[in-house]
């Protein structure tokens, strides 16, 4: 994992630039995660003006996976952008949306969770070759098949119906 690693502190003003390039193994770094077919690049930015201390993580890249429509092959371009603010503290605390929290005295910090959430957030909930950006269109025939040999499922994202449950108990 430390070769995730992008200095945060101790640098001079101005932006700082960190590219990793990103393909499958990056998710075996994460354990009980979902594998994905992905090929692209995490550039890391930190940019320092006078006393703040800014972190952008930008991903983009080519995911394979299969069309929700068409059940063929299909490779959709994806790409996220997110800045952080970073800030130090005194005692050790959780990142939230908007900032990550170093401690007094850290340099580093290990990027590959954050390069993690960008990917996994830029996926589309529907891959289909209607989409924007995508060449190949939908197989007619595998389409036809599809139609003949299933009944109509509602399927919903299980991103969604955990969102929903943790909605419910509130
Ligand atoms: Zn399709």
């Amino acid at each position: 994992m430390s070769c995730y690693r992008v200095r945060v502190s101790g640098l001079k003003d101005g932006a700082h630039i960190n590219t990793f390039e990103i393909n499958n193994q990056f998710f075996e770094l994460f354990v009980n995660n979902e594998a994905f077919n992905f090929t692209g690049k995490a550039e890391v930015t930190v940019v320092v003006k006078s006393f703040n201390t800014e972190i952008k993580i930008k991903t983009l890249g080519i995911l394979n996976t299969k069309c929700d429509i068409c059940a063929s092959k299909i490779e959709a371009p994806i790409s996220n952008s997110h800045t952080f603010l970073i800030k130090e503290s005194p005692s050790p605390q959780p990142s939230t949306d908007e900032i990550i929290y170093i401690n007094k005295g850290q340099f580093f910090i290990n990027s590959s969770q954050y390069i993690y959430e960008s990917i996994v957030l830029s996926i589309p909930t529907n891959i289909n070759h209607n989409m924007k950006g995508i060449k190949d269109k939908c197989d007619k025939e595998m389409i036809q098949l599809i139609n003949k040999y299933s009944k109509p499922v509602i399927t919903t994202d299980p991103r969604w119906d955990k969102l929903k449950k943790i909605k419910d108990i509130k």
